[in-house]
């Protein structure tokens, strides 16, 4: 089936409640939708949803072309803040990479290497402070926040309340490091994913779903630092 110009798979499930659009990687436009709902009402969805899709699919043809990871060179790039940031050779004999603002990165050994070292720097100042931040502001208490360096998890919190955000969020737009924090404090009152939960949630932000989009569809331009 065909809708505007990329084409959809819909995959029904008794367990969903809401219509969710999956950008696969290779470009594969996937809609989950629970078993009751008719065809117009989620091709509807899809056609709201149009331009961010869209988005994602141009995305992935331009990562296509530039290769996956190889941008991690001189005259390459990498994600901070959800910007692009450009990796040139500076002008000076001691051979530094200097980016814009507060990157100068040294070419002396390995430049994965330094470009990861100054982002976790940066992890540092920005993330610690933006979870307590968020925590006064929907008044939640977490007894400790930690940068996290986890495999597989962008944020956790323990039964005992310690909040945990990955510190490779830092290389995501400041909106998607905001709601993987906002999702862990609200674990603060609901330590699962209920129906409570996720009203408390949505009560805080309203772009959780993009911002896990957003997660599914980058991660591997912050995985390579993890
Ligand atoms: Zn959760």
């Amino acid at each position: 089936m065909t809708v505007s110009t990329f084409p959809i798979t819909i995959v029904r499930s008794s367990r969903r409640r809401t219509v969710a659009i999956h950008i696969k990687l290779n470009g594969e436009v996937t809609v989950l939708a629970p078993n009751g709902v008719r065809e117009q009402q989620i091709l509807d969805v899809v056609h709201q949803k149009n331009k961010w899709v869209m988005r994602h699919l141009d995305r992935i043809n331009q990562r296509k072309g530039r290769g996956l990871l190889t941008h991690l060179i001189p005259g390459g790039w990498f994600y901070f803040r959800g910007k692009e940031i450009t990796i040139v050779r500076g002008e000076t004999d001691d051979g530094l990479f200097v980016t814009p603002s507060q990157f100068s990165i040294s070419c002396q050994g390995d430049l994965v290497l330094k470009i990861r070292e100054a982002l976790f720097k940066e992890a540092q100042s920005i993330i610690l402070p933006r979870v307590q931040e968020l925590a006064r502001q929907f008044q939640m208490v977490p007894q400790r926040t930690r940068l996290s360096t986890a495999k597989h998890a962008w944020g956790s919190c323990s039964g005992k309340g310690v909040v945990s955000i990955h510190w490779a969020l830092v290389m995501a737009p400041p909106v998607v490091l905001d709601d993987v924090i906002i999702h862990e404090l609200c674990h603060l009152v609901h330590p699962n994913h209920s129906d409570r939960f996720w009203n408390l949630l949505k009560g805080y932000t309203a772009t959780e779903p993009d911002s896990k989009a957003w997660l599914k569809m980058n991660h591997h331009e912050l995985n390579w630092a993890v």
